[in-house]
């Protein structure tokens, strides 16, 4: 067999990861023990010095876990992957990984919203601080970095604003520095963008959103270099505790399955909804990195291969339009959550950005008219007639 970093991104998500018992079973079990039998006395007393590979518990390895992390460690280009029981574990663990008191983090301005306050709240109740910077500001990101910095923590592209981040760049000043850059690949997944390739030292996932797809499990996970994952990542997992449970693994494998084709199909909807509101008149701007339009295009299409399934757009008449509009919809979902199946649509500016000052929210760019619709499987005729009804 070829070695799995041999095979497309599309055959490893179907492939990688299963290694088929005795049984001869041709999907993958999964695995509900919580620990497992030594043949001897000496056979424990190896594998728990880590001398003999095998599993010892379910807290930090499961064969069902395991097959999960596998998969996604290929998908991404990185030697290995940890799953968590959430994406904010995930992030959770990187931080708890790598650093200590008096350490510093440079974040993007434009991440999810717990993410702040992770980094704010908790991390700096323990003696780490953090400073937000504009995602697209290179200069920023520069100023920004001190010589107690442990790393550059971004997502793109942005949520809602879809601004997109130069990885390649952004990994060069990281390491120019000496320090490790980050990057939560939730909207693209490695079907669209694989940042390790691109330098960044860590990946981190929602597995919530797109590898599940359908909206029906919290999963998470890190993926890196098998030195990070060895020194920082795992021996937190295994005395922290927050681990994937083998159900959502099993379901997480399976969302894995289809995510090349899921993902083409959420690019293909989203651009063609793009284009469409673009030329509606009570829309005054759409955001969508798949548009001429959007500032950094180009850059986009240089580091993505497709444009992903987040559009956001601003709408004449402020809050009231934008509530309207919402309320008209019939089929599309009004829930804050992304990367599923079904179309949904929110207004950040009483949601997802509610608990920001109004002058905050400003600085964010998110105005009173934004609407964000992260772009589903349905037929595209029929996510455009149902937001039409308000337009
Ligand atoms: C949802 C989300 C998270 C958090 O993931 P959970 O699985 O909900 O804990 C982190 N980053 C991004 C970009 C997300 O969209």
């Amino acid at each position: 067999m070829k070695d799995n970093q041999d095979y497309a991104l599309a055959t490893q998500a179907i492939r990688t990861g299963h290694h088929r018992s005795h049984e001869g079973e041709h999907s993958i079990p999964i695995f509900t023990t919580s620990s497992y039998v030594f043949k001897s006395a000496e056979d424990a007393a190896l594998r728990f010095t880590g001398k003999s590979p095998g599993n010892i518990y379910s807290r930090f390895t499961n064969p069902t876990v395991s097959a999960f992390q596998e998969r996604l460690a290929a998908m991404e280009q990185g030697d290995r992957c940890l799953a968590f029981a959430s994406g904010m574990a995930a992030i959770m663990a990187v931080g708890m990984g790598l650093l200590k008191a008096g350490d510093h983090v440079v974040c993007s301005r434009g991440v999810f919203g717990n993410t702040v306050l992770m980094f704010q709240n908790y991390f700096g109740k323990f003696g780490v601080s953090c400073d937000f910077v504009d995602l697209s500001d290179l200069a920023a990101w520069e100023a920004a970095i001190n010589s107690n910095t442990r790393f550059l923590f971004l997502e793109t592209p942005s949520n809602p604003l879809t601004e997109i981040a130069d990885i390649r760049a952004l990994a060069d000043l990281a390491h120019a520095h000496g320090c490790l850059l980050v990057v939560d690949n939730c909207f693209c997944t490695p079907a669209l963008q694989k940042p390790l390739a691109l330098g960044a030292d860590i990946v981190v996932h929602s597995a919530t959103k797109y590898i599940d797809g359908q909206g029906r499990c919290v999963g998470g996970a890190v993926v890196a270099s098998e030195e990070i994952i060895e020194k920082h990542i795992y021996p937190y997992l295994r005395t922290g505790g927050a681990t994937m449970s083998p159900f959502n693994a099993w379901v997480f494998l399976s969302g894995l399955e289809t995510l090349n084709l899921r993902m083409q199909a959420h690019c293909s909807n989203a651009l063609a909804l793009a284009e469409w509101l673009q030329q509606q008149a009570a829309v005054t701007k759409v955001h969508y990195p798949g548009l001429a339009s959007h500032a950094q295009h180009e850059l986009a299409k240089s580091q993505q291969s497709g444009f992903g399934g987040i559009i956001s757009f601003e709408l004449r008449g402020g809050k009231d339009a934008a509530w309207r509009l919402i309320d008209a919809t019939q089929m599309l979902s009004i829930t804050a959550n992304l990367g599923d199946v079904k179309t949904t649509i929110t207004h950040p500016a009483t949601t997802t950005h509610g608990r920001l000052s109004p002058e905050a929210r400003a600085a964010a760019g998110i105005s009173d008219g934004l609407i964000r619709i992260s772009v589903g499987l349905e037929a595209i005729e029929d996510i455009i007639g149902d937001l039409a009804r308000g337009l």
